[in-house]
Order: structure tokens, then C-alpha cells, then sequence
């Protein structure tokens, strides 16, 4: 998985723009508020995710402009592809190879990347939702039909959810839930089955890397920590009449967690800011090998003013493990010791990307070479990559777009409400290619015959006042809207 090419207008500060990076290590530097981490967002919108800052799509498009165009021209598959974004007016039309899609949900797995930003260090001492919604994204990337499990859980929750609130007005209504459950229980279990399944191949992946950056010091350890023991039907049972009361279901993978574990010690309690660093970093390269096994390519990896945080070794470290993937480093600067000599250099001034001269490495490039293979990761064994064939020049399409906007999202469900805002892929369950089920999206079961207001009806409404959660600052989302 390789970028060729980013064109860009109307997106951000960026200028009109046209960037071909090299297919291996580009270093994009510049002075703060230029415009570096809005490069690496442009290009991370075409895993179908959202900004990886937990941006709205309108505060995507530049101040005063109607539309934001992006362009990507990017080879997998062994061809050289492009996928087309329009932003504007808060909604997304997406356009493949010359076919437009139906939604961003469309785009997953086919250019696929991992983002580590600074807003990401708080997947340690963060919430339960930071964490589900890295494991939910992470999960859609590598396995796309994951998403359209996911929307489909959150549609019944949400229905669930409304029926709770109703209950309490109407209590006949109750009678309808056991339908509602068993559905919650049934794509509840397919979440539950793949996150396991999911976390079976990326623990030990962190767990040695961690080893690696933290020279073998202390162990990281992660676990999937469930809402509910065992059977999620009686537990949904035993919450009942708390749950009436709240108006929303307090057990399900909604509320599962992963546990993380440094030295035997609860992180998000204990960890000094270096080990959240070192825990998140390889969580990430992590979540890339996983990647890479499940598409059967490296994903393009964005390491957003990571750099110049850590301390030399680990900075060899990290940079050893990219070996054989197209990355993207950014920082204000970045230190030529660590880079080498292979590294094509950008400076962002003003949202204008230039090619830069290399700063002067003096001797260090082959002593970095020495410490890079010193520090080689499990899996950086692949040779160094071509750089990237910048493609023909084309013109951005000039589409109009008329999607509908997007959801509003789910409301506030307690006052102790985590709740994912981030990673939930509701926009999937619109993917033509999804294995949907029997029912439709959308389509009522049963239960909405059922005496009383069906339970389809009862839309996730906001009450009174109650405005929709936003995204997650920095939670690297998968398939709104
Ligand atoms: P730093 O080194 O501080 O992280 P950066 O180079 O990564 O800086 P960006 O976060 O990419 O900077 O942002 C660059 C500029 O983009 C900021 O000055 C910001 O005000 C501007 N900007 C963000 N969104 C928009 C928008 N929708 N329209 C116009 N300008 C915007
Ligand atoms: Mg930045």
C-alpha cells in the first residue's frame, strides 16, 4: 500500500496542492500552524475514517470555502488505483477508481493506514470509549464486515436505548423487549467473537514490541475486559430495572473495555507519560502488523509529531520497525540522526508543500544505519521500498454533492455514560458488498407489530436539551455518518 499522489483544494489551510511522497520515509517538517498534521489528516480520510483529531467534516473545509476536493492516487492490489472525496455542507461523497460510492463505508480496506498522533496517548489513561473505538477501528480496517456488524449492534442498542425511555412512560411497552435482547445478544456476540479474535493477534504483537522499545523492562499486557460475565442475556436481565430507570443498557460490548497492563500494574492508574508513550507506539505497530497480515500489504503508516518525543533509542526503534512501509513522519523538526539519509524531505509553509534539502547528517547516517539494524523490530525484516511513481496528472473531478448529512449520533445515555463516540461505523451498514442478514438495515422486526410504539419508530432521540456526543478528540474513527 503505497500514497503516489495527494491533490488537494479547499481542504483546510492547504493550498491548492499536488504531494508525491516516496514510497518509503517521509520526513514533513515546518514551523507550527503550517499545515503538516492537516497533510497527514487529507490522506488518512481515504482509509474511510474520520480525522483522526475527532474533527466534523465541516471544520475540514477551509474557512470561507464551499467544498473541500481530495484526490488520492495510491497503488494496491498490485495496480495503481484513485479514490475521490468531496466534502461539503457536512456530508462526504466518495468516488473509486471512477465509481462513485454510496457511502465512506465503501472505502474501508481498500487504502488502509495507521495513524499515531499525540491525542492518541490517551488510549492509555483515556476511557473505556478510547479504547473500544481503537479496537473498532482498528477491527473495520482488517476486517471490513466487522463495520457492518457494528452498525448493525448500534442500530438495535439505539432502539433498545428508546424503547428503555418509553418504558418508563408506557410500562406495557416492556413486553416488547425480549425481542429487542435477543437481537442486542445476538450481534452483541459476533462483536464480542471478533474483538477476542482480534486482540488474540495483536496482544503478544504489542506486547513484543513494547519489549523492544522498553529493552525488555517491564511487560505490557492487554486483555479484553467484558461489561458482562459470560451471558450477556442475563446480565441484560439482572440490569433490567436500572436500566428502565436510566433509559439506557449499562452491559453489552458497548461497555467492554480493554484492560492494559504495564509491569503487572494497571496503566491507565500507573504509567508515567514514557511508558504511555512506549505502550501506545506499540500498540500502533501493533495494530500494523495485524494490518499487514489481514490485507495482505503494508498499511501506510502517520506518525504525527511523534518523533521528537522520545528519547533516541526508541526513536531507532520506531524508525527500524517502518522498514518495508510507506510512513509519514511530521514534526517541527526532525532529527537527521535518526532518519538517515534515505528519508525524502517536505516543508509545509502556509499549507504549501515543497520539496526540502536534506539537513546535514554529518556522519550519522551510517552510524544510524549500524543503530537502525540494531534495533530491529520482530518484523522488520522487508527490504526498503521503492519510492513511489508519481502518477498522471489529472484534473480533481468537479462533482457537486447532495448526500444526506450526517447522524447525529447517539444520546447521552447517564450521567456514568461512555458510550463510543468515536470508531462506530453506523455509515456501513450501507456498503453494497456488505453480507447484510435477513433484515435490511433499517427494516423493523417483528416486535414493531407488536401492541404499543414500535420500537423501530423510537429513534435514538436527544432528550430535551441533550445535545448529541461529538466524536472523540483524537480517537481514530471508522465510518461515520
Ligand atoms: P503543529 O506543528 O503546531 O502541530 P501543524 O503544521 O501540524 O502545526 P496544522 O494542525 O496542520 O498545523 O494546522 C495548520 C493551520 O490550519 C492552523 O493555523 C489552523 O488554523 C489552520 N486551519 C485548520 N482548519 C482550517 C480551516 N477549516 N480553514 C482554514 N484554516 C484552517
Ligand atoms: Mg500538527
Amino acid at each position: 500500500m503505497k500514497v503516489l499522489e495527494l491533490r488537494a483544494s479547499g481542504f483546510r489551510n492547504l493550498e491548492t496542492l499536488r504531494f508525491s511522497p516516496c514510497g518509503g520515509l517521509n520526513a514533513v517538517t515546518g514551523e507550527n500552524a503550517q499545515g503538516k498534521t492537516n497533510l497527514l489528516e487529507a490522506m488518512w480520510l481515504f482509509t474511510g475514517g474520520r480525522s483522526f483529531r475527532g474533527a466534523r467534516d465541516q471544520e475540514l473545509v477551509r474557512a470561507g470555502a464551499q467544498e473541500a476536493r481530495l484526490s488520492l492516487t495510491f497503488f494496491s492490489g498490485g495496480r495503481e488505483q484513485r479514490a475521490e472525496l468531496t466534502l461539503r455542507g457536512g456530508a462526504r461523497q466518495a468516488v473509486l477508481n471512477g465509481v462513485p460510492k454510496r457511502g465512506m463505508a465503501e472505502l474501508i480496506g481498500r487504502f488502509c493506514a495507521v495513524v499515531f498522533s499525540p491525542e492518541h496517548l490517551s488510549l492509555v489513561k483515556g476511557g473505556p470509549a478510547e479504547r473500544r473505538a481503537f479496537l473498532d477501528s482498528a477491527l473495520c480496517q482488517a476486517k471490513p464486515s466487522y463495520a457492518i456488524a457494528y452498525a448493525r449492534y448500534r442500530r438495535t442498542l439505539n432502539q433498545r436505548n428508546a424503547l428503555l425511555k418509553d418504558i418508563a412512560r408506557h410500562p406495557e411497552l416492556e413486553d416488547t423487549l425480549p425481542i429487542w435482547d435477543d437481537r442486542l445478544c445476538r450481534s452483541g456476540a459476533v462483536l464480542i467473537r471478533e474483538r477476542h479474535a482480534y486482540l488474540e493477534r495483536f496482544a503478544p504483537r504489542a506486547s513484543a514490541h513494547y519489549a523492544g522499545i522498553a529493552h525488555g523492562r517491564e511487560e505490557l499486557r492487554l486483555t479484553y475486559e467484558p461489561s458482562c460475565g459470560g451471558d450477556m442475556a442475563e446480565s441484560l436481565r439482572r440490569a433490567l430495572r436500572e436500566d428502565i430507570r436510566f433509559g439506557h443498557t449499562s452491559v453489552g460490548p458497548h461497555r467492554d473495555d480493554i484492560g492494559i497492563e504495564i509491569g503487572g500494574m494497571a496503566a491507565r492508574l500507573y504509567a508515567s507519560q514514557g511508558q504511555q508513550r512506549s505502550a501506545v507506539l506499540a500498540m500502533k505497530l501493533a495494530e500494523a502488523a495485524v494490518l499487514a497480515e489481514a490485507c495482505g500489504e503494508e498499511p501506510v503508516v502517520f506518525l504525527d509529531d511523534v518523533l521528537s518525543e522520545l528519547d533516541g533509542s526508541r526513536q531507532l526503534y520506531l524508525l527500524s520497525s517502518l522498514s518495508g512501509r510507506q510512513s509519514f513522519l511530521t514534526g517541527c523538526e526532525l532529527p537527521p540522526r535518526a532518519l538517515g539519509g534515505t528519508a525524502a524531505r517536505f516543508l509545509v509553509r502556509g499549507g504549501a508543500v515543497s520539496p526540502a534539502e536534506a539537513a546535514p547528517v554529518e556522519a550519522a547516517d551510517e552510524a544510524s544505519g549500524e543503530a537502525l539494524k540494531e534495533a530491529a523490530a520482530p518484523e522488520a525484516n522487508e527490504p526498503a521500498t521503492a519510492p513511489g511513481k508519481p502518477p498522471e496528472a489529472a484534473e480533481l473531478p468537479g462533482q457537486a454533492t447532495d448526500e444526506a448529512p450526517a447522524e447525529t449520533g447517539e444520546a447521552p445515555q447517564s450521567p456514568a455514560a461512555d458510550e463510543p463516540t468515536g470508531g462506530a461505523p453506523e455509515e456501513a451498514a450501507a456498503a453494497p458488498e456488505a453480507n447484510e442478514p435477513a433484515t435490511a438495515p433499517g427494516e423493523p422486526p417483528e416486535a414493531a407489530e407488536a401492541p404499543g410504539r414500535a420500537p423501530d419508530e423510537a429513534e435514538p432521540a436527544n432528550a430535551p436539551g441533550e445535545a448529541p456526543e461529538p466524536p472523540a478528540p483524537g480517537v481514530p474513527e471508522i465510518c461515520e455518518i
